[in-house]
């Protein structure tokens, strides 16, 4: 394999080495600590444009982009210098700025169901308190999530849940009171019957149905035709709020979030990654009349001493004014092209293999079956991933260490980085036939 490369990892090792002795599994989230892959992570000196150095000093082409944030590519000029400008002024002050309400109103004009919006530091910060509201709101109890879904680690969301807990094998995690968890139904995603049964036996007392629009935490799943506009008419029957929760596909797929490019409105919707930048954000916003049942205004309590943080308020403006109609073109057409090249690809090289895509939302299974949901994802070849992963690595790319992710493309990627990427893929490919 020519494009093979001797890849050294003993800076890496020595550091995460020492990083295991002050951190818990030497990692401040489960999934970078590369456990299901059966590698010593890259741990990672510095970010430009579509690459990442390693401390080994190797240069990857990254398809993880701090997963899913950087829709820009790593330290975009724009962006450090918003950073650096902003942070000369004073780093936080618990009291209001100016650029909260830019950034609120740059999101309401954007975002379909957004009337009004509120920062907070994370996306499980945002389903958390979106889900508080709704409950507030309707005086209702219990939710309805989709299986393979991943929406924050909030207890009631940490059930069948996607993401680094199916990565682990860990989807219903300790910890996560019984009394809590019977709050939560979870039925499949797509499965529109299945959601509509639910309402049948709980309808009264379902607050909220939150969903990926599209899921990005078991692979990328799609929705199916009728599946959005099926819960948008169900929720309003039953008067149960619809929360979309677009952390990974907001201003990722279409300068209006998913919610834009479906046409599908929902009553919440909550925000994070492109949104922050690439700094620590997240965001829950909707209709006016129920967002103003939180405190100050109505009596729902959500609150934070870092929220609408000057510094990554400013990172996500500059990433949300380098996005235009062009940038999403631009990432379609270089997503695209990755797409069929690695379709042609796994076809000359023999290997099964099953694309989902939304823009520069990419997920390669391992199989031949369409992915509808967390069923036919499991089923993929897992075995297969974490083999393609390792030679991924050797051959300088860098994608997510699970099957249950998929890969994001940045406007910084270029065509020629795109075609070395489907070199990489095919010549790994070749030797999984071995
Ligand atoms: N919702 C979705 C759809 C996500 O993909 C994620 C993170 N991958 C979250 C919520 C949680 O966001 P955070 O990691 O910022 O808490």
């Amino acid at each position: 394999s020519e494009n093979r490369r001797n890849r050294s990892d003993s800076r890496s090792k020595a550091a995460f080495e020492k990083a295991k002795r002050f951190i818990p599994g030497g990692v401040n989230s489960p999934v970078r600590a590369f456990k299901s892959v059966g590698l010593t992570p890259l741990v990672i000196e510095s970010g430009s444009g579509s690459r990442i150095t390693d401390i080994d000093g190797q240069t990857y082409i990254d398809y993880v982009l701090s997963w899913g944030p950087l829709i820009a590519g790593h330290a975009h000029p724009t962006v450090v210098e918003a950073i650096k400008r902003t942070a000369e002024k004073g780093t936080s002050f618990g009291a209001p700025t100016e650029l909260e309400t830019e950034m609120a109103e740059l999101v309401s004009e954007r975002v379909p169901s957004i009337d009004i919006v509120r920062m907070v530091n994370s996306g499980t910060e945002a389903t958390m308190s979106a889900l508080r509201l709704a409950r507030g709101y309707t005086k209702r109890s219990k939710i309805l999530k989709f299986e393979g879904s991943y929406h924050g680690h909030a207890d009631s969301l940490l059930i069948k849940a996607g993401s680094g807990v199916a990565t682990l094998g860990l989807p219903d995690s300790p910890g996560v009171p019984e009394s809590v968890a019977a709050h939560t139904i979870t039925v499949p995603y797509n499965d529109l019957e299945s959601a509509k049964a639910a309402f049948e036996k709980f309808g009264g007392d379902i607050a909220a149905v939150i969903v990926e629009p599209i899921a990005g935490n078991m692979g990328v799943v799609p929705p199916l035709p009728g599946f959005l506009t099926g819960l948008r008419e169900l929720t309003t029957n039953y008067g149960s709020l619809l929360i979309f929760d677009e952390v990974m596909t907001g201003f990722r797929v279409h300068l209006n979030c998913a919610q834009g490019l479906f046409g599908v409105t929902p009553d919440l919707t909550c925000l994070g990654k492109v949104i922050g930048g690439g700094l620590p954000v997240g965001a829950y916003g909707g209709r006016r009349d129920i967002m103003e049942q939180m405190a100050p205004v109505g009596p729902i309590y959500q609150a934070g001493t870092l929220s609408g943080n000057p510094l990554a308020m400013a990172a996500g403006l500059a990433t949300l004014k380098l996005m235009n109609a062009e940038s999403y073109q631009l990432l379609e057409r270089l997503s695209a092209r990755l797409q069929l090249g690695l379709e042609n690809s796994a076809r000359e090289t023999g290997i099964p293999l099953t694309i989902n895509r939304i823009g520069s939302m990419i997920c390669p299974f391992f199989t031949d079956e369409h992915v509808i949901n967390f069923e036919t994802a499991k089923r993929a070849n897992t075995e297969r991933f974490r083999s393609l992963f390792a030679k991924l690595l050797d051959r300088g790319v860098n994608i997510a260490p699970s099957p249950f992710e998929g890969l994001f493309v940045s406007t910084a990627h270029t065509e020629a980085d795109i075609d070395s990427t489907i070199e990489a893929y095919k010549d790994a490919f070749s030797e999984l036939n071995d």
